[in-house]
């Protein structure tokens, strides 16, 4: 390739990496996606971990690519959790990245992620994709009504009761047949940008769940384990008593399930309710937020008093 040329492959691959792929929909705070790339990663990363029933229909020298994909998968990428794990958000931040990209760029550090993507992207692209990406678009059009109605409501309620503004940016949303094993996962990145990746094939996420559960997987983004209104109250009213660790986790659940509830005005069961995810020490933790964050989300007591009320109640129920 002569000078001119390869500029002009440069210039377009730059434009190509900074021009965001177009999102399905955007409604509320939230873009939604169906990026390819993304859903070959979780797809892999799924199949690997869950070895799936023979892909019989696979030629020979197509099955030996997506076993060895599998196998690199296996060896280097399925022993770290997608969402706990800083360098599997940074895949992920990437593979959104290069989601209008026909072909990944094999450089740095992860050269070889990128190299085995693309090794299985045609393989993927005629056997499973079009399917993945029907369930995701149809999982999206059946969200935006819901979102754009709820959507007003919501936000300004959880900031409310959070006392946290929304992020800055469109909360970015990618279905995939497959995100991680509790059915979503939010993390943020940047300079407070809140990246969902969600199952468009899950049960559980349907019909009004979906809407429960984009705004709980959006109040990760604005309600952090370690810092912000409501962690810094529990750090201070809990001094020297024992907390669940993800105790955070305990308030996002009920209060994404109680104000869908309350603003879908139907008998809801929201999501914790219908996994039964109040057992043990969350079940102790539940019983007190019902009470007081209850008031809280009333508008009837601060957000402080309720998180101390919240405190003393479960520390009383175990010392007696
Ligand atoms: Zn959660």
């Amino acid at each position: 390739m002569n000078l001119v040329p390869r500029l002009a492959f440069l210039v377009l691959l730059l434009m190509s990496r900074t021009l965001h792929a177009a999102p399905v929909a955007q409604a509320g705070p939230f873009e939604f996606h169906s990026d390819f790339w993304l859903n070959l990663h979780h797809f892999l990363y799924e199949q690997a971990l869950h070895p799936a029933k023979p892909r019989t229909d696979l030629t020979a020298s197509d099955k030996a690519a997506w076993d060895n994909a599998l196998a690199f998968y296996r060896r280097f990428l399925t022993p770290h959790d997608l969402l706990l794990d800083p360098h599997m958000q940074s895949i992920d931040t990437e593979l959104a990245e290069d989601e209008s990209l026909p072909k990944l760029v094999v450089n740095g550090p992860d050269a070889n992620v990128w190299d085995t993507l693309n090794s299985v992207a045609a393989i993927y692209r005629a056997r499973w994709w079009p399917a993945h990406d029907q369930t995701n678009r149809a999982f999206i059009a059946a969200a935006v009504p819901l979102v754009q109605h709820y959507a007003p409501l919501l936000t300004k309620q959880l900031s409310t009761v959070y006392e946290a503004a929304w992020p800055k940016d469109p909360v970015r949303v990618d279905l995939a047949e497959y995100a991680n094993w509790a059915g979503a996962y939010t993390y943020t990145y940047g300079w407070g940008k809140v990246h969902e990746i969600m199952s468009s094939t899950n049960a559980s996420y349907q019909g009004n769940a979906a809407l429960e559960m984009l705004f709980h997987e959006a109040s990760h983004g604005m309600v952090p384990t370690d810092s912000g209104r409501l962690a810094t109250q529990l750090a201070t009213a809990g001094k020297g008593v024992s907390m669940p660790k993800d105790v955070v986790h305990i308030f996002i659940f009920y209060t994404a399930g109680e104000l869908t509830r309350r603003d879908l005005a139907t008998n809801y069961l929201p999501y914790a309710d219908s996994k039964h995810l109040y057992q043990d020490d969350w079940a102790r933790w539940h019983n007190s937020i019902e009470v007081y964050w209850k008031q809280h989300i009333d508008g009837t007591l601060s957000l402080n008093d309720a998180v101390d009320k919240i405190v003393a109640d479960t520390r009383r129920k175990v010392v007696h």
